[in-house]
């Protein structure tokens, strides 16, 4: 996969894209990401990228002309069929959209900054606009650094183990279960028994029914579309609690 992050702060990445799993898949050749200044393509003396919002008001607003010389020198380089534009006003960022992401051969990551960027450019060129959450930050680098971490990890050989992957929260819809690691007890708190039984049917029946309770607490909403065996799971977990 190829992904091309359009952004004033191209810097800001660097670390990012060196360490861990992502550098190595990176370093692997399994994904390519290219940075390119939205800066590069001002054509004033000055650099400027940005302008006053008509109306009025605070802060500026990013110009329509540099970033579309910026998408146009990707030309040939990127197919550009999906343009993402990092956005509080976007539609929320989720693992099914992460997943639909991944199958892409080639992205656009577009990151705003200041008061945004000029709707025109949302409206002609940007295929979808994304949001990581209901809060503000000041620009779309972070989200972005969110986007290609959670869409690498969908690409095969980024994560050693897929099953890892699958059993990641929100991969089937549910929370993931509880995890221990050595000691087997800590201050006091024993790890689960079945864990450290062997018994591997046995320990997928408890992930599962756990994956389930913590869902039931913490995101009833996630729990549709249950199979039968979970529906029993769920019947033992409401007996079992008070
Ligand atoms: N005036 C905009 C609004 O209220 O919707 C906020 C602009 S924000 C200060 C600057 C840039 O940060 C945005 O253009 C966007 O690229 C990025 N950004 C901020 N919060 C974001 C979020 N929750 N998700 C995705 N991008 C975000």
């Amino acid at each position: 996969m190829r992904i091309d992050v359009l952004t004033l702060f191209p810097e800001l990445f660097d670390p990012f894209l060196k360490a861990s799993l992502l550098g190595k898949a990176i370093q692997a050749g399994v994904l390519t990401v290219e940075l390119t200044n939205i800066r590069d393509f001002a054509t004033d003396r000055h650099r400027t990228v940005d302008d006053a919002p008509y109306g009025g008001g605070a802060g500026m607003v990013m110009k329509c002309e540099p970033i579309v010389a910026a998408l146009d020198s990707l030309e040939g380089r990127n197919s550009r069929e999906r343009v993402v534009l990092l956005s509080p006003r976007g539609q929320r960022l989720t693992q099914d959209l992460v997943q639909d992401l991944g199958e892409e051969e080639d992205l656009v990551l577009l990151c705003g900054r200041y008061e945004g960027v000029d709707e025109r450019v949302a409206e002609t060129l940007v295929t979808d606009e994304i949001s990581i959450g209901d809060y503000v930050l000041s620009g779309g680098e972070l989200p972005a650094m969110v986007l290609i971490e959670a869409v690498s990890r969908m690409l095969p050989g980024v994560i050693g183990a897929w099953e890892s992957v699958e059993t990641d929260s929100f991969f089937e819809g549910l929370l993931a279960p509880p995890q221990y690691t050595r000691p087997p007890s800590f201050r006091g708190m024993d790890v689960p028994e079945v864990l450290m039984q062997g018994n591997h049917a046995a320990i997928r029946r408890w992930r599962r029914k756990e994956a389930l309770r913590a869902t039931r607490e913490r995101r009833p909403d996630l729990l549709t579309g249950l199979t039968d065996i979970d529906q029993k799971l769920l019947a033992e977990i409401e007996l079992e609690t008070p």
